[in-house]
């Protein structure tokens, strides 16, 4: 699932890898885990984090493809906020060509900004997110809108895109999200021929 901060990938990302049994990849938790520990990789990435910038390409493709060669990824992986720009799609595609796993489908959620910012506001009061004051919300979505969006085209010119509406009750984007992967990839629904992957 691609999409802007706030669209809900994390919780559908959840649901999928518990209903295709494989590994979830949230690379905004494996970040604020590293800060949360204070690892030189959480030092790093909390001054983008809190700015609401990207940490820098080649830190993040470094830790996902770690990530990717742990075991629990053999039976497939979710991607929930991985890529988010162009070169780390590339590295995506790289890596998924050397472990010969296609790219089932990249779901792309559509949420108008208004409905965002309502939600990204209340998470802030909830979840004491440091990156989710209001002026730092603003920024992600300015960096979404110039660094991200460009991965719609990318995917969809790869014939892997599908679009979620990512309004409305949680159970009803999960059904939204599943019609999506299988107008996506028909053979998800046939079953497990091939370990999925999924950009989120
Ligand atoms: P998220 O929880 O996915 O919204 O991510 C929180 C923050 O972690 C982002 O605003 C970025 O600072 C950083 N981050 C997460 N994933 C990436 C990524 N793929 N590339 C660069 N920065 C990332």
């Amino acid at each position: 699932m691609l999409g802007p901060p706030g669209a809900g990938k994390g919780t559908q990302a959840v649901r999928l890898a518990e209903r295709f049994h494989c590994a979830d990849i949230a690379t905004g938790d494996i970040f604020r885990a590293n800060v949360a520990e204070g690892t030189e990789l959480g030092v790093l990435a909390q001054e983008y984090m809190d700015r609401g910038d990207l940490v820098p390409d080649e830190v993040v493709i470094a830790m996902v493809m770690d990530r990717l060669a742990e075991p629990d990824c053999q039976a497939g992986f979710v991607l929930d906020g991985f890529p988010r720009t162009v070169a780390q799609a590339e590295a995506l595609d790289r890596r998924l060509a050397q472990l010969d796993t296609p790219l089932h489908a990249a779901l792309n959620f559509e949420i108008t900004e208004e409905e965002l910012l309502r939600r990204l506001v209340g998470r802030a009061a909830q979840l004491h997110r440091s990156d989710d004051a209001e002026q730092t919300i603003r920024h992600r979505l300015e960096v979404f809108a110039i660094k991200t969006r460009p991965l719609i085209d990318y995917y969809r010119h790869r014939g892997l895109l599908a679009m979620v509406d990512g309004v409305g009750r949680v159970d009803r984007v999960t059904v939204r999200v599943l019609d999506g992967l299988r107008a996506a990839r028909p053979q998800l629904q046939r079953g497990r021929d091939a370990a999925p992957a999924l950009v989120i």
